[in-house]
This record gives structure tokens, sequence and C-alpha cells, in this order.
């Protein structure tokens, strides 16, 4: 019997990257307008590395994108001259935009019916605030890597979630985009595995998920057929 039903958020509910790169786009306008050293020193994928650099540097909060966005907008005002530098505000400007995303189009009728039957709860490894995004109507709750503690594939986002939802793992079914963060980390935690392949990649290889989905529209039928009903 299928209890609940975790969903990855990022590239799964809506396309991310676009979204990501207008937030850095327009964080760096705000910059221009207020510490114009930092844009001219830094473009926004600069930005975005000097992120990336500071994870290798400190592992431990490598799975803190929100942090890591922080920690690089602090060292980017230093190294531009800026003692004095509001964090916070530039942080805000990035991360409303970062939450402006377009939801897939199938994806709010199909999460109301099964909302209908079944808990549902978001897992991602993202920093999207799901209230922000309009969809906490459906979810119960929402997990991500700094709640956790760890990025998805490691195992505690989903032992919390099994926690959350009074389930055991095997009644659980996470749907998610990447074969790694998803499919091998929710497989080895015991949940049953959905791949959602929108744009119709080959399988990079290993233990294959459960099923395989090109969009939400086709989990419907998959949910029916673990449950023994067709419809
Ligand atoms: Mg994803």
């Amino acid at each position: 019997m299928i209890k609940a039903i975790t969903f990855d958020l990022d590239d799964t509910l809506w396309d991310i990257w676009p979204v990501v790169e207008r937030a850095e786009q327009l964080l760096h306008n705000w910059l221009g307008a207020r510490y114009p050293r930092i844009p001219e020193r830094f473009t926004p994928l600069a930005l975005r590395q000097l992120g990336d650099e500071i994870a290798l540097l400190y592992p431990e909060i490598a799975h803190d994108r929100t942090r890591l966005r922080k920690e690089a907008l602090q060292l980017a005002a230093a190294r531009s001259g800026y003692a004095k530098f509001d964090v916070e505000a530039a942080f805000t400007v990035f991360y409303v935009a970062r939450n402006a995303v377009e939801i897939f189009g199938e994806v709010r009728p199909v999460l109301e019916r099964l909302a209908q039957r079944y808990t549902l709860a978001s897992l991602s490894n993202g920093n999207a605030d799901i209230r922000l995004v309009g969809l906490d109507d459906v979810f119960s709750f929402s997990i991500n890597a700094i709640e956790a503690g760890a990025a998805k594939p490691e195992s505690p986002m989903f032992a919390l979630a099994c926690q959350r939802l009074g389930a055991r793992p095997e009644q659980i079914v996470h749907v998610g985009d990447d074969p790694v963060h998803d499919v091998r980390g929710a497989a080895d935690a015991g949940f049953r595995t959905v791949w959602l392949n929108r744009a119709g990649r080959d399988w990079p290889g290993g233990r294959r998920a459960d099923a395989e989905i090109g969009d939400l529209a086709e989990l419907e039928a998959i949910l029916a057929v673990w449950e023994g009903f067709f419809t």
C-alpha cells in the first residue's frame, strides 16, 4: 500500500536554470546600483563560481545553497573593498526572483488529485520556498538539504521524510529528475522510485528506477498499477 509521494522540485515541477540565471542577473543589476565595484569585478557567473569554490573549501556547508550564496556575496563585497555590505538585502533580491518559477502545466492538477488520496511532500536539494512558489496547499510539508543537514542522494532527507510521514520507506514513492540524487538516493533509502525524464534522455547506467515517466500526468497510471487498481 502506498501512503505518500515525495517530489523533487527543481527540474521536476519547473525548469530551474532559466530562473536562476534571471535571478542572478537581477541581483547583479541591484548590486550595480548600490555596490557598483562588485559587478564591475564579478560577472553573475563569477559570483556563482565563487559559491562553488566556497563549497569545495568548506564541504560541511556545501549542502546549504543559501549559505553558499551569502558567503559568496560577502566575499565578493570584501574583495571589492566594501567593508559594510547588506548581505541579507542582496540575498533577498536573488531569493524572491529564484522562487518566481513557472510550474509545468500538468503539475498542479495532478498534485491536487493525488493529494486527495496520498500525503504529498517535497524533498529538495535547492532552497525553493514552496509558499512563494504557490504550491503550499498541496504539500503537507517540505524538506530541503539545509534542514536535513545533507543533500540527496545521502540518506538524512529520506529518513526525515519517513519520520514526518509516519510511513515505512516501501510505502513511499519518490519522483524526481535526477538519476543519482532522486532515483539512487531514494532507492538506497528503500523508497519506490519514479524517474521523471522530460527530455527523453538515456538512462545513464546503474540500477534503473521502478518506473519512468515523461511528465507528471503519467504518474497516476503508474500508481494505479502498483496499487492493483486500474482506472
Ligand atoms: Mg531536480
